[in-house]
């Protein structure tokens, strides 16, 4: 399908089910309320076919352009039916996993995810290692079962709501670094898994602590081959600092103008939100280029680095504008409204560390990009 007929069919089914796909809380809603309503607007657009377009033909898609689900994403966004970055998980974790696991599981996991009869959570991070991800501890080794994984993830998003895990593992010595290290499928009521959820500033448990402890997990759900897993997580972390954050600019739009409509007069700025809309508008552009790009069949790489800077610098400004320009809202009232500008702005900080943080984006641009050489 086109990329304009598709935006006009998708705008005529969100209007004509707008009732429908309405979220039954006001504000922000509670993490708990905000995955039910990612799952039924999930369902919703999955039984319509909406959200099948842009996913291949391989995965019970229906082909077709990337664009077409970015615009489902967006349109999602702008009508405020969804938490965007809670929902753009299966634009973080589907794409490699897709180009990664085995045609069979592939086939058979993605469209779950996709109807939101699943989540999936991503199991990178360990107390030691997030920046140096090669350093990753948590160890599998061969038995005649499978692979036994024993160890400990952290910040592991959503992991308390997740039925899979896409987990990094360590195969080979501490020594081989990025090349002992394999991607793992797993199932997270397997046995040994003990999840604990840890709350965030904003005051939700989105992410947790995850353990593991002699963990089974079949050779069939080996994402690659094994010593694979350094190469899977270069292919995925593109995805998770650009096309995983396109809808994110349309929910900074949203912002932005709700602000504007609820400031009293003399509190905003105009010089503050010239330079606010501007970084706006500078991550819209960057990521829309990015998006054609991987239209157009290209490799995503260090330059999406690029993407993740402007969208962290573009959403703490949104809110940092919001502090200037409603601070009843932001600080003592109590209503929904005021919460969940209380809520976003205090998740807005993570922007700058989740998906790999700022210090390390701008690293990869001095060396890789600009070619400024390695740390001293
Ligand atoms: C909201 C949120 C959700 C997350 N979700 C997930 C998830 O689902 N799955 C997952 O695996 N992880 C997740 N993470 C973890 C995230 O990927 C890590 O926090 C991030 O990669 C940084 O790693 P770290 O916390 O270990 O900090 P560290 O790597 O210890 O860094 C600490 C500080 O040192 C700086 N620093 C480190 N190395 C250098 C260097 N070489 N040069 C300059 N500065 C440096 C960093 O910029 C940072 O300021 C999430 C994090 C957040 C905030």
């Amino acid at each position: 399908m086109e990329l304009d007929a598709f935006r006009k069919s998708v705008d005529h089914w969100l209007d004509e089910h707008a009732d429908e796909l309405a979220p039954e809380y006001p504000g922000a809603g509670t993490l708990e309320q905000q995955m039910a309503q990612i799952a039924k607007v999930r369902r919703l657009a999955y039984d319509a076919g909406w959200a099948r377009w842009g996913w291949p033909e391989r995965v019970d898609g229906f082909g077709g352009s990337p664009l077409l689900r970015a615009y489902l994403s967006e349109a999602v966004t702008t009508r405020d039916l969804v938490e965007p970055g809670l929902y753009s998980m299966p634009e973080v974790l589907g794409p490699s996993v897709v180009t990664f696991a085995r045609p069979e599981l592939s086939a058979e996991m993605l469209p779950k995810l996709l109807r939101g009869d699943e989540v999936w959570c991503q199991g990178f991070s360990e107390p030691g290692t997030g920046s140096n991800l090669a350093s990753l501890t948590c160890k599998a080794v061969r038995t005649d079962e499978g692979w036994r994984v024993t160890g400990q993830k952290v910040w592991t998003s959503l992991a308390q709501f997740s039925q899979r895990c896409v987990l990094l593992t360590r195969t080979g010595t501490i020594e081989s670094a990025h090349k002992g290290i394999t991607a793992l499928f797993v199932d997270m009521d397997s046995p040994g898994i003990t999840i604990r959820p840890i709350e965030t500033m904003h005051g939700e448990p989105e992410f947790s602590e995850v353990f593991f402890d002699e963990m089974l997990v079949p050779f069939e759900r080996t994402i690659g081959e094994e010593g694979e897993g350094w190469a899977f997580a270069m292919d995925l972390l593109p995805y998770e600092r650009s096309t995983s954050l396109w809808q994110r600019a349309a929910h900074l739009h949203l912002r932005l103008r709700q602000l504007v409509e609820t400031a009293q007069p003399g509190m905003l700025d105009p010089t503050a939100l010239g330079e606010v809309t501007q970084l706006v508008y500078a991550f819209r552009a960057r990521s829309r280029a990015t998006q054609h790009r991987m239209a157009a069949g290209e490799e995503l790489g260090a330059e999406t680095s690029i993407d993740k800077v402007l969208l962290a610098t573009a959403e703490q400004a949104v809110y940092d504008l919001a502090v200037e320009a409603l601070p009843a809202e932001l600080t003592i009232d109590d209503d929904p409204v005021s919460e969940r500008w209380r809520k976003e702005f205090m998740y807005s900080r993570a922007a700058t560390i989740y998906g790999g943080s700022a210090e390390i984006q701008r690293n990869i641009i001095a060396r890789r990009l600009l070619d400024l050489g390695n740390d001293r």
